[in-house]
């Protein structure tokens, strides 16, 4: 069985194609802001003039009959962008008379992560842009453990970049600066039950960088406070679960030194840490069409007249009937 699927939630504009084996295509055309952070709107007009070349590229490398599902993000994300997507998904399935899936984006990081690593009832800790989780399945359901009480740690990250200077995305940047630190700066250490928060932490950060503490030193005491709490979280659902896995999904996965702390703690209570590869970590097509893929095998499909967008599209919304 072979699905297409696209992205297109936030920044990236992505479409893939997977059988259940493999990832066999994956075009990518990300929105990258001038200034600032993402623009709804702005990102919305980039991904309307580039995913029809996006598609007829894809579809110009493999035959469109094999093709057997279209799958799309459905949401959570930004409404401009989502409304893009789920057109040109309705389009391609109306003109191919192939079914059509809307797909939580959420799930299909975390299927996707599941499906390349062999993860089979991990925890696991989703951390992009927008959103920062703990989720782990109970019965027919994902159930979300912990999350941010405000923004994800990837914008938290991208904000402090900002400051600093430098461009969207920053969390590579701030990753690079923080292994040059060499001090570091006690920051708001917000772990309050199961949730965490960031933005506070970011305030404080840069009122170093007023004070004239190093970037690099910033940088590295930024990550130490943040991903020792996510790790903190993390270890928490996985004592309460009695879980043995960890499994690490989204755009600031691929983070090295986030691996490195969850992966020693993972040792350390004798669990096993995974994480899928980069390329799979941030947002792109090939999760949502397997995604599409798992859950039209499973009978699940969506009709035209149900493919609206849904922004605020929670992970435990979805009704899932698969091991
Ligand atoms: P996503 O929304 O899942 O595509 O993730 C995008 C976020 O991942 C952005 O906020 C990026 O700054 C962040 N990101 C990407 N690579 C890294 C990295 N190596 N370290 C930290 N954050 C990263
Ligand atoms: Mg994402």
């Amino acid at each position: 069985m072979i699905s297409l699927g696209i992205e297109g939630t936030a920044w990236s504009l992505s479409v893939g194609v997977v059988s259940g084996e493999e990832v066999i295509l994956l075009e990518n055309k990300p929105y990258v802001p001038k200034e600032g952070g993402i623009h709804p709107r702005e990102a919305a007009q980039h991904h309307s003039e580039n995913i029809g070349k996006l598609i007829g590229r894809t579809l110009s490398r493999i035959n469109p009959e094999d093709i057997d599902v279209i799958a799309f993000s459905q949401g959570p994300g930004m409404g401009p962008c989502l409304r893009i997507v789920a057109t040109a998904a309705r389009v391609l399935s109306l003109k191919l008379k192939k079914p059509l899936v809307g797909v939580n984006h959420c799930l299909a990081h975390l299927e996707v992560g599941r499906w390349k690593t062999g993860a089979r009832k991990p925890v696991t800790l989703y951390v992009s842009g927008g959103n920062s989780q703990i989720i782990a399945r109970r019965g027919e359901r994902y159930r979300v453990f912990g999350e941010t009480l405000d923004i994800g740690i990837g914008n938290a990250l991208d904000k402090l970049a900002r400051y600093m200077g430098l461009k969207h995305p920053g969390g590579p940047k701030i990753e690079a600066l923080a292994r040059e630190g060499e001090r570091y700066y006690e920051l708001p250490y917000t772990v309050k039950g199961m949730d965490f928060s960031f933005s506070g932490i970011v305030t404080a950060a840069q009122k170093l960088l007023d004070e004239g503490v190093r970037k690099e030193d910033v940088a590295f005491s930024f990550q130490e406070t943040t991903f020792a709490m996510l790790t903190e979280v993390s270890e928490r659902a996985m004592a309460y679960l009695e879980a043995d896995e960890l499994l690490l999904v989204g755009g600031v996965g691929a983070n090295r030194r986030l691996q490195e702390m969850l992966d020693t703690m993972c040792r350390e209570r004798d669990a096993k840490f995974y994480c899928p590869p980069s390329s799979l970590m941030g947002d792109n097509g090939a999760m949502i069409a397997y995604l599409g893929l798992l859950m039209y095998r499973n009978g699940h499909s969506t009709k035209i007249e149900e493919s609206t967008v849904k922004p605020d599209f929670r992970v435990e919304d979805v009704d899932v009937n698969w091991d």
